[in-house]
């Protein structure tokens, strides 16, 4: 069975009695060329475990579990499940599991996974809550080796883009705390089912094993790039000031040029995550003097 030919997708649907769900940003791939690259790409440890978030018919999964140890595939929608039973019946190394990768325990889910091979994450993300999903998966702290997602391509832009870039932004500065990101290649519209409006592009983020970025206080670091983000066309000194009310403007212009050696007049934009660590930190300790 193609599960990538739009003819047997629709069949499938009909089958099951199911209705592509917008609510839960169902737009299935379509072609097998993007699938397999995809799934050949996404790790390079063939006894990895592979957590797959929405497996929609199955396409990936099968792809995914003829090349890794065992898959296990998350997926919010209880009527794509029994469809899945159908469609991945013969690859006995696939667990599907009917639920919110949002709300599910991954700590306890993924236990095992972890300590027999290692763990990264493959999917090709509902639009909707790409940033959330991701953002859920870097926090958990948990030792992911990649995470490769199937995304917007104006949304890997800003996650890919480099400091001082109009794309880059307070999620970048936050993604390249946990991990490397890069771009491997993108996918048209018209390579899904229904079609999306707009491009995807595939980006795989390599977790930092050591952080080479160690924060005095992890709060005043996240705090400091969203304060430096929050109003991008202020200056650092006026962007810092209208958040951290603890300091005078006096204060945060002098931690800026002198203690970082920046410009006053610099925008936080061009600041990469190292120079926002070191920022980070004289705040921080400024702060508690
Ligand atoms: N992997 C399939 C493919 O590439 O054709 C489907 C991708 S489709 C863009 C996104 C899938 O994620 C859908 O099957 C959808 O039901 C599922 N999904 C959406 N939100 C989810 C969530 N919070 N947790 C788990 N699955 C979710």
């Amino acid at each position: 069975m193609n599960l990538c030919d739009i003819k047997t997708i629709r069949q499938l649907m009909a089958m099951f009695s199911l209705n592509f769900r917008k609510e839960f940003g169902q737009n299935f791939l379509t072609d097998n060329l993007v699938v397999e690259d995809i799934a050949d790409s996404c790790c390079d440890n063939a006894d990895s475990t592979i957590l797959e978030i929405g497996p929609g018919v199955g396409s990936l999964t099968k792809e995914l579990a003829l090349r890794y140890r065992k898959v296990i595939a998350v997926e919010i929608d209880n009527g794509l499940i029994p469809l899945l039973k159908y469609t991945l019946d013969e690859h006995k190394n696939v667990k599907v599991i009917n639920d919110d990768v949002m709300k599910i325990n991954l700590p306890e889910l993924l236990s095992e996974p972890f300590a027999e091979g290692g763990v990264s994450v493959c999917a090709n993300l509902p639009y909707y809550i790409t940033t959330p999903i991701m953002m859920m998966l870097l926090e958990s702290g948990l030792p992911f080796e990649y995470i490769t997602i199937m995304i917007q391509s104006e949304v890997a832009d800003r996650l890919c883009a480099k400091a001082g870039n109009k794309a880059y932004g307070a999620i970048t500065a936050v993604l390249n705390y946990y991990g490397t990101a890069e771009k491997l290649f993108t996918v048209k519209s018209d390579r899904f089912v229904p079609e999306p409006k707009v491009d995807s592009t595939v980006i795989r983020i390599k977790l930092h094993k050591e952080k080479p970025y160690r924060p005095l206080d992890e709060a005043t670091f996240f705090r400091t790039i969203r304060a430096a983000f929050e109003q991008r066309r202020k200056t650092l000194p006026n962007a810092l000031s209208a958040v951290f009310g603890e300091l005078s403007k006096e204060e945060i212009t002098n931690i800026i040029t002198e203690k970082c050696g920046l410009p006053a007049d610099i925008r936080g934009e061009r600041l990469d995550t190292a120079q926002f660590t070191a920022l980070s930190d004289e705040l921080f300790k400024a702060i508690g003097k």
